[in-house]
């Protein structure tokens, strides 16, 4: 079997590395201009905001998820910042460049691509999560601003973000998805209180958001009112793969290996334990499967294939494994896992404390970006065509 991409994907890999070369390390990598100048010359080069159009900021290449690939591997080797992580750039702009007036493509999409705006999502509220289009919060156009009152809950770096983009009911009237609009709201503004919760992690990443009264130009609605649902729907369709997602789990697997040689039970080595055996073999089962499953969605996308039904089972897969991963941990260290508070103030040895955290972590795969019973209702609908799930009115 021929695993490599062929002789056009690895010329175009030998350039990436020259470049790579060349441009990093700058002299210090923790200096955010030498990063951003990388960036930018990354960019010109077409290697970085390749579905982006130049006159936004981006590169403006032709989908290829191959060479999209082969930057993914080249700039992870060389330890290179991609583009910026922020839900603005993975969310945000192809919903911009699908249904975004000008004014809104050519003000926002440069300035988050350089960092200057950082977004926060403001989707799900108290009474709204799975159920997505059930949400309450509303805005009234008086005169030329939306007016909004409501909540939103779970909103990820709220707290640290200049702008929302937001799901709010405009049309009371209109049957639940037909009655929701896509509005862009600045949230440093009087009328908008963000208050941080705290995990079981002691972190506080997500935020309680409400709004009392605060506005937003009327001319920063995405798309048609009323259709917001449908404009919260488009994703980013080209150059994505799942072919990297792996490579973490494989790490994480190693290290889980290493707990369970150095850990002693019953005086022996816990990795000895028939038990300890049977979990990490079934969990090493998942893991091959999740890589090859991998390979054959990239194939399949390579070649104009929808990617079959892989994409469906990834994160449900993924969010599986992590789980039975940092139950094996937990169990492999015994009581001391009680102790091993991860976070400010923790005590403990401090790999316990790494798996400690892990395990609290992973409980947030099983939620964020859908549920797993969500996913096993997706994976019944529309891989195995089972009848639709009952619903609730
Ligand atoms: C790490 C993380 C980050 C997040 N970031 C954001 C963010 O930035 N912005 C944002 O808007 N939201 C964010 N969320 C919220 C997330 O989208 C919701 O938590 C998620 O959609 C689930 O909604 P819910 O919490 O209301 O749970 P519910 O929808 O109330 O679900 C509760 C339980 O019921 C089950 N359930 C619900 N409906 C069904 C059904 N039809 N069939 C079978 N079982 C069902 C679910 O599987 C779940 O186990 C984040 C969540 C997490 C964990």
């Amino acid at each position: 079997m021929n695993l490599s991409f062929g002789p056009e994907y690895e010329e175009y890999r030998r350039e990436v590395r020259k470049f790579l070369a060349q441009n990093w390390p700058p002299k210090d990598p923790r200096d955010r201009g030498a990063v951003q100048a990388f960036r930018a010359r990354a960019t010109e080069q077409g290697y970085l905001y390749r579905n982006i159009p130049r006159q936004y900021g981006g590169s403006e290449q032709a989908p290829d998820l191959l060479r999209s690939q082969v930057l993914r591997e080249c700039f992870a080797d060389a330890k290179a910042p991609m583009e910026i992580r922020d839900r603005g750039i993975g969310l945000l702009t192809p919903t911009l460049l699908a249904w975004g007036t000008e004014a809104q493509k050519a003000y926002f999409i440069p300035k988050t691509i350089s960092g200057e705006i950082r977004w926060s999502q403001g989707y799900s509220e108290p009474g709204a999560g799975s159920d997505l289009a059930a949400v309450q919060t509303k805005a009234e156009l008086v005169g030329d601003q939306w007016v909004i009152n409501g909540q939103k809950v779970w909103s990820s770096g709220a707290h640290e973000s200049e702008y929302m983009f937001m799901l709010v009911r405009t049309e009371p009237d209109a049957p639940k998805h037909q009655g929701i609009s896509y509005l862009l709201v600045d949230v440093k503004q009087p009328g908008i209180t963000i208050r941080p919760l705290r995990q079981v992690t002691g972190d506080s990443e997500f935020n309680e958001v409400f709004f009392d009264d605060a506005k937003t130009p009327a001319d920063l609605i995405v798309g048609p009112r009323g259709r917001g649902w449908e404009v919260s729907r488009t994703t980013l369709k080209h150059e994505r793969s799942n072919l990297n997602g792996n490579l973490y789990s494989e790490s994480m697997f190693n290290r889980l290996v290493r707990l369970a040689k150095d850990t002693v039970r019953d005086g022996r080595p816990a990795i000895q334990d028939p038990d300890i055996r049977d979990r990490l073999a079934a969990l090493y089962g998942w893991l091959l499967a999740s890589r090859y499953s991998s390979y054959r969605e990239f194939s399949l996308t390579a070649a104009g294939e929808e990617g079959g039904h892989f994409p469906l089972m990834m994160k449900l897969n993924g969010s599986n494994m992590a789980r039975e991963m940092y139950l094996i941990g937990r169990d492999l260290i015994g009581d001391d896992f009680l102790l091993a508070r991860s976070g400010e103030g923790g005590v403990g040895q401090a790999a316990h404390r790494i798996w400690a955290r892990h395990n609290m972590t992973s409980l947030r795969l099983t939620i964020a970006g859908g549920a797993s019973n969500i996913q096993r209702n997706i994976i019944a609908e529309r891989a195995l065509d089972l009848p639709r799930d009952s619903r609730v009115a």
